[in-house]
């Protein structure tokens, strides 16, 4: 048998099945933000970025690439090793630190990434409660269902943001069975929200834990950013909170933030914790100087509303097919991945416009889109240019208009 025949048909399909990922070759450059040049065939291109999780620009603020670069300087490029092994650089340190008084918790714990934060810190809870059960809405995140899979409990899938069917799932569990509710406050690919404080009111009549992914509402939600939970006033009702470093905060990492007992025991039990490389001291500091500045500067998270608002509007009065959401992520329904992928093609090719189209499985068949991530940096004439040109694409492929009309069918 020939491996590579195996691998190659299993590439064949997704061909087939029209979701090959294609990754367009970017460059971006400091202080440009959203501007970047796309390495084309035909040689190097201005575009304009419209589907960056930079949702601020955090990635290039200065006072971010100062505190890399310095540290960088000052102590090196790498950790040493796991925290196990090499210790924990002092630059961690206080980065956990800012995160915990971020959500006001004794403690929290960094990770390589977000994904490898809800891998193992689910996977570790969930395991460590006896005859644990997992609750978890439909469109939780791929790493908070490695998290559920590896902890090997049982799990249930609740409607997604569906009071009713969690209740009747608590009620059924019992109050003294163990149960962890897994869900996330802005869901990314609909933008929209997760009723927290009544899944925290069910929590406490059932004797549920909550674990809430803010992934995409860290940063940006919040009078000092620290998500969803905080603007709406139930951060301490909220038993794990987890973040990434790597979306409005412009670097890469991720985080729990949780009691002292919950954070010492993913610390001491969570082997995607223990048998890996500690973040490098300049990724912390750097991350550290984002979640700083954004805990008391508003000034980006207005301006990013604003932007979001304005680009709602400026579809929506093109009659492009703007999928409903309460946040600032802008999806428009395409509804196929081969116009998809179509539009997303045309709008680099002929406007210089980069939105990757997003397909199954990041979204349900029949459902994909363009996911559109307005930031502060757009500003208005990028909006109108942005307007004018998926208009001329909708055209051009004759997608449809009406968000109803492709939702019926
Ligand atoms: C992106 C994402 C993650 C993973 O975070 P990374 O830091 O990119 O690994 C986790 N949860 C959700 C909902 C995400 O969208």
């Amino acid at each position: 048998m020939s491996y590579d025949d195996v691998f190659r048909r299993a590439v064949d399909q997704l061909h087939a099945e029209k979701r090959y990922r294609v990754f367009a070759d970017l460059e971006r450059r400091a202080g440009d933000f959203p501007r970047a040049v796309w390495h084309a065939p035909e040689g190097p291109r201005e575009v304009v970025v419209w589907c960056s999780n930079d949702y601020l620009g955090m990635g290039q603020h200065p006072d971010v690439i100062q505190a890399m670069t310095h540290t960088a300087q000052a102590v090196g490029a790498g950790a040493g090793g796991t925290r196990n092994i090499a210790g924990t650089n002092h630059p961690l340190v206080l980065l956990e630190e800012e995160l915990a008084d971020l959500h006001g918790k004794e403690g929290a714990l960094v990770f390589t990434s977000g994904y490898v934060s809800n891998e193992a810190s689910i996977s570790t809870l969930a395991r460590l409660l006896p005859d644990c059960l997992i609750l978890s809405d439909e469109l939780n995140h791929a790493s908070m269902i490695a998290g559920m899979r590896g902890s090997g409990c049982a799990r249930k899938v609740f409607g997604h943001n569906d009071l009713f069917d969690l209740e009747r799932m608590l009620k059924e569990a019992g109050r003294a069975r163990p149960k962890l509710i897994a869900f996330e406050s802005v869901y990314s690919m609909d933008g929209d929200v997760a009723p927290i404080a009544a899944i925290c009111d069910l929590a406490e009549e059932y004797g549920a834990m909550t674990y809430l992914d803010e992934v995409h509402a860290v940063g940006m939600y919040g009078p000092r950013g620290a998500g969803i939970a905080e603007r709406e006033g139930v951060m301490h009702r909220v038993d794990v909170i987890e973040g990434t470093l790597a979306k409005a905060y412009g670097v890469i990492g991720g985080y729990v933030a949780a009691s002292r007992p919950v954070i010492d025991a993913i610390r001491g039990y969570a082997p995607g914790f223990i048998f890996t490389t500690a973040m490098p001291p300049a990724i912390a500091a750097a991350a550290r100087a984002s979640v700083a500045h954004l805990k008391n500067s508003q000034g980006e998270r207005d301006r990013h509303q604003r932007q979001a608002l304005q680009t709602k509007i400026a579809l929506g009065a093109r009659g492009l097919p703007v999928m409903p959401s309460e946040t600032h992520i802008v999806p428009v329904l395409v509804g196929s991945p081969e116009k998809a992928k179509a539009a997303s093609d045309m709008l680099l090719a002929e406007h210089g416009i980069y939105i990757q189209p997003i397909n199954y499985p990041t979204v349900p068949r029949g459902t994909e889109r363009l996911r559109i991530s307005p930031s502060p940096l757009h500003d208005d004439a990028l909006i109108r240019d942005l307007a004018r040109a998926l208009d001329a694409v909708w055209d051009k492929l004759d997608l449809p208009r009406r968000y109803e009309a492709i939702a019926a069918e």
